[in-house]
């Protein structure tokens, strides 16, 4: 019989990161459910890419979380097949985010967080991380990424250059 608590279950898997963004999964918005069920826990996950290929990883430390609690725990991990959106990032992910030099995720925006120009241009279309795209800011010269998801790069939805 498990002791385990959903609150310290869910108090781990709020402490795991994200394998290429520095920020929790609970405040990138990828951890949507966290429940425990008897002996069995079930935590569903929202990529912010579909083909993201972190999600093996962040997989297996959400799993390495819930074993810290009770390593008898059965661990059930559903992904979500929901677009994430920049806007499921927590208000605390948001301020870390823009600390660290993303852009602005919950105002979809790709404005430099540095200056808040919009004038920036995508440092190469395959450039960094599935997850994530370069850019510079054409005012302040500052380099920082953008999640991709966030914005819709490429689509021309809302980017007209
Ligand atoms: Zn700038």
């Amino acid at each position: 019989m498990s002791e385990a608590t959903q609150s310290a279950v869910y108090e781990a898997v709020s402490h795991v990161e994200d394998p290429e963004v520095p920020v929790t999964l609970v405040d990138l918005g990828v951890v949507r459910e966290v429940s425990l069920d008897g002996g069995a826990v079930r935590v569903v996950l929202r990529p912010t890419r579909l083909a993201c290929p972190a999600r093996g990883e962040m997989e297996r430390r959400v799993r390495a979380a819930v074993s810290s609690v009770d390593e008898d725990l059965a661990v059930d991990v559903e992904w979500e097949m929901a677009q994430w959106r920049g806007d499921d990032v927590t208000a605390p992910g948001q301020q870390v985010l823009l600390q660290i030099g993303y852009a602005d995720p919950v105002a979809e925006s790709d404005a430099c967080p540095y200056c808040g120009s919009a004038e920036v241009r995508q440092d190469g279309r395959f450039g960094g991380a599935v997850c994530k795209q370069p850019y510079t800011c054409r005012s302040c010269g500052s380099t920082f990424d953008v999640l991709r998801g966030s914005i819709s790069t490429g689509s021309g939805a809302h980017h007209v250059r």
